[in-house]
């Protein structure tokens, strides 16, 4: 057996947690260490690693339940706005190898920048590029909604 992600820990409740929400399959916490007040985890409770690994129903419990937290953590903080992420893999910042939506609320004050700013370098792609990607991409067997 692999040893427990600190979320699976968590949802055991064998780590102490600031637990906001729990269902049979999602739990949300606030973040040990906070971007701002009111940052809050969403997790599923099977530790996939990545967001392609998340089966539909756990899917959709997964952002209904950011959808449903989101207006209850900004009434709560007194919140302007919200930045909702997820560090998807090691190269975009994941530390916890365990899926995680981050709600994370934002104040008109906060010096704080858009979900921009977590690229520094940033391609300069021209028409015709644009449509190979989009083409690529349009290649992928997605399923419908
Ligand atoms: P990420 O870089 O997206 O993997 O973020 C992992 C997040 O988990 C960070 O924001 C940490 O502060 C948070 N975190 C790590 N350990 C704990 C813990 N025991 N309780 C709550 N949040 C945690």
């Amino acid at each position: 057996m692999d040893t427990p992600t600190v979320f699976e820990q968590i949802i055991a409740g064998d780590i102490p947690s600031h637990m906001v929400y729990e269902s049979d399959t999602i739990s949300a916490f606030l973040d040990a260490n906070p971007l701002a007040v009111g940052h809050t985890l969403v997790v599923p409770h099977e530790p996939y690693e990545r967001l392609t690994n998340v089966p539909e129903t756990t899917r959709i419990d997964l952002w209904t339940t950011v959808h449903e937290l989101l207006p209850a953590i900004e009434s709560a903080v007194e919140a302007d706005a919200t930045t909702v992420g997820v560090n998807d893999g090691n190269e975009a910042g994941q530390e916890v190898p365990h899926v995680h939506v981050h709600i994370i609320p934002r104040f008109e004050d906060d010096n704080g920048s858009p979900i921009h700013a977590v690229v520094n370098q940033r391609p300069d792609l021209d028409q015709s590029e644009l449509e190979t990607i989009a083409e690529t991409i349009r290649s992928w067997p997605i399923t419908p909604v």
